[in-house]
């Protein structure tokens, strides 16, 4: 069924045994924008998305200027006609991703499958605010024991100060467990090596990889969080452009966002996998 739905899909766009048909979904979703609402719906419907009746249009791969409002994360992303429930055969959760995303995701999940690898989506989309909650319960655990800038370094580690977390844009998601050692070991490992060889395919990377091998700054490894690259990357690129220290507030030691020690931008923002400079082409 899902290999006929695929073909019926290529048909739309492509053909079913054209070699086009490794093109990237990024131009075949940015191609899919001249054609009818139709069109869109049938590439839409493939994606299984929630269980939602709302009828949702695909954004083109580029974007031009993002809202600053949006790379913060201080927008409705339930009420953006860019974002969809993910499916509960990906989560037992409710969880927004982009349209986009999570159409490649569903690709991933159904390979995984096939190979005997069942993805789960254990976080996707958050706002300033559910950031700002994760940040606040660590802020008043840590500052007990600890002085402002060590507490926040300490929060830093894992948690992203709010509006600095790639959670914020709809691209990056956690899989299946939020413990390194859970991808270590049996089913754990069997996930993680799948991952490692096939996410990309699909347009995914590990955002924080292995510091010890990398020498990256920022956050610690984190072998769950993964983002969907050809749309993280312009927001990364549109968040250097237009977001400074100066903007990074309203939170318990936000004023720490500038500091020397914390540099956020610079350390945390752009402290990620450096793989993702080398591959932009989702290939399928
Ligand atoms: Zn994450």
């Amino acid at each position: 069924m899902s290999k006929l739905i695929a073909c019926f899909l290529s048909v739309f766009l492509l053909s079913c045994n054209n070699e086009n048909e490794s093109k990237s979904l990024a131009k075949v979703v940015q191609s899919s924008e001249l054609k009818t609402l139709e069109n869109k719906d049938i590439l839409l419907q493939t994606a299984s998305f929630g269980n939602s009746s709302t009828k949702k249009t695909v954004k083109p791969k580029n974007f031009e200027k993002i809202e600053k409002n949006i790379l913060l994360g201080k927008f409705d992303y339930k009420k953006d006609s860019n974002f969809s429930i993910v499916s509960s055969k990906y989560s037992s959760k409710t969880i927004y991703l982009r349209n986009e995303v999570l159409l490649k995701f569903d690709q991933m999940y159904n390979a995984a499958l096939k190979d005997g690898i069942k993805l789960v989506i254990i976080s996707g989309t958050r706002s300033f605010n559910h950031q700002k909650y994760i940040w606040d319960r660590k802020w008043a655990k840590n500052i007990l024991k600890m002085d402002s800038i060590s507490a926040v370094k300490e929060i830093m580690k894992y948690s992203s100060m709010p509006s600095t977390s790639r959670h914020h844009w709809g691209t990056d998601i956690d899989l299946n467990n939020l413990e390194n050692s859970y991808f270590e070991i049996g089913e754990g490992k069997k996930i993680f090596d799948w991952l490692v060889e096939n996410a990309s395919k699909y347009g995914f990377h590990m955002t924080y990889d292995n510091q010890e091998e990398t020498k990256r700054t920022g956050y610690k490894m984190e072998k769950w969080h993964w983002s969907y690259m050809p749309i993280s990357e312009q927001f990364l690129i549109q968040f250097n452009e237009y977001i400074n220290c100066e903007n990074i507030s309203s939170f318990k030691g936000s004023k720490f966002a500038c500091h020397p020690k914390v540099d956020v931008i610079k350390n945390f923002v752009n402290g990620i996998n450096t793989d993702f400079k080398k591959i932009i082409n989702v290939t399928e």
